[in-house]
């Protein structure tokens, strides 16, 4: 292994779960974020059973246990009647049986990075430098130059840009513009229990669709806390991330839907708000020792909520290669970004038709609540999403023949 370190630009949830999967497996990694603090913003995260596999690999197994709940059911109701039209009850004894024994569930995004923090800086070999804002980087063939803001460029034996939707690893690398602006923006706001109606209270995530809008809410933090995001197509589309929103425009799009939704939008006083971006899938996101990981790779909508389920299973895939290849950073990005490619353009493309389901109108609305409502007296249906909840295999050193 070089003796110089991994650099990772990026200290997100992609950025610390690739430090601590590559730490794991012996390398020595240096992290830079932009960020004055480490930290993350509130709101919840959905849980996969795939991504569980992830934490079980990391060792994070009980720390996540301790701070994430796991709802009941996965419930959609049509926003203008208040029918059901589907759930899947994740919190089933089933559900688990089905998916090799890993849960469903739900964190507060603080409580997960918090999680990854800690465990990154219990880690041997990692460091982690804040404010500190990546700006360029040079492969010079046998290592490569971060170069930070202020002048400082920093040596290492390879870079992972960890750097989000608007990376500027990416734009070197691949040159490839703008992320797509998709016309929809998402509000989110963390409640007490106290201040949710008991009737309006569930051990559910429930998603109350609407023509162009939905709105999804479940319990965090066991119980204590109330996430709700609201999602509407607007006409204010600036690019952005947590900026307030117009809490007025908000109510406009959501007027003529259930009293459960107004209700629940009523409680919220501030409202953060974010304009919801993807790309379309590349092929490759790697070159010579450089490549990219999570939202910087392959960002997409959330409506499957899997975008930080795909950095962490990203980051451990990552890892798993380097360790096959011996740590040569060319091979192992081609073996990585080979693995990755499919499945998470499988959840950039999904996210989107997931996302036009949600929001239908008319006939359109009428024939999604046909086509999801379940047979009379039928098991709930997990086939359907086998093909994100069964995770992915984990690569292994091939025997030498
Ligand atoms: C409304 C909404 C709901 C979501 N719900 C879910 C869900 O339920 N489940 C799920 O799995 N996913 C969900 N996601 C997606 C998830 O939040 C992202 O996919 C995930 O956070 C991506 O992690 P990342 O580390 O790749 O990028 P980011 O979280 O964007 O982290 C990038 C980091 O890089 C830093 N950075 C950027 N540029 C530089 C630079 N030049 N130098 C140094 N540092 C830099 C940033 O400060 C940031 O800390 C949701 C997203 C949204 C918008």
């Amino acid at each position: 292994m070089s003796a110089l370190p991994v650099l990772v630009l990026g200290g997100g949830i992609g950025g610390l779960a690739a430090a601590l999967a590559l730490a794991k497996k012996g390398c020595r990694v240096r992290l830079y974020e932009q960020g004055s603090e480490l930290k993350e913003i509130g709101a919840g995260i959905q849980l996969g059973p795939n991504v569980y596999h992830m934490f079980e690999v990391l060792g994070l197994t009980e720390a996540i246990e301790r701070w994430s709940a796991h709802p009941h059911n996965l419930v959609m109701r049509d926003a203008l009647t208040g029918e059901e039209v589907t759930r899947l009850p994740v919190g089933s004894d089933a559900f688990r049986q089905r998916f090799r024994g890993y849960p469903y569930g739900v964190i507060h995004r603080g409580d997960l990075y918090q999680v990854l923090l800690e465990a990154c800086r219990a880690q041997a070999g990692i460091e982690l430098n804040e404010k500190c804002k990546g700006l360029s980087f040079e492969d010079r063939g046998d290592r490569v130059a971060l170069r930070l803001e202020g002048g400082e460029a920093i040596e290492g034996a390879c870079l992972i840009g960890c750097d989000g939707l608007w990376s500027k690893v990416r734009a070197q690398l691949l040159g490839d513009g703008k992320p797509r602006v998709s016309g929809h923006v998402a509000y989110r706001a963390v409640l007490q229990r106290a201040e949710v109606p008991d009737d309006l209270w569930q051990n559910n995530v429930v998603l109350w669709a609407g023509p162009k809008t939905h709105l999804v809410h479940y319990p965090l933090r066991r119980g204590e806390l109330y996430n709700l995001v609201a999602v509407f197509h607007s006409d204010k589309v600036e690019e952005g991330w947590d900026v307030y929103g117009d809490p007025e425009e908000l109510k406009r799009k959501f007027a003529d839907e259930r009293p459960e939704v107004q209700r629940l939008l009523d409680k919220i006083n501030v409202w953060k708000m974010w304009v919801l971006c993807d790309r379309e899938p590349a092929r490759r996101w790697s070159k010579g020792r450089v490549t990219l990981l999570g939202d910087a790779a392959h960002p997409t909508l959330q409506y499957l909520a899997q975008g930080a389920n795909m950095a962490i299973e990203d980051a451990v895939v990552l890892a798993a290669y380097g360790e096959i290849t011996g740590f040569e950073w060319e091979k192992t990005f081609r073996l990585y970004e080979d693995a990755r490619y499919k499945r998470t353009a499988r959840v950039q493309i999904m996210s989107r038709y997931y996302g036009d389901a949600y929001h239908a109108a008319g006939v359109v609305r009428e024939l999604r609540n046909d086509i999801l409502a379940p047979a009379p007296g039928a098991a709930p249906d997990f086939e359907a999403m086998a093909w994100l909840y069964d995770g992915i295999a984990l690569p292994r050193a091939q025997p030498n023949r």
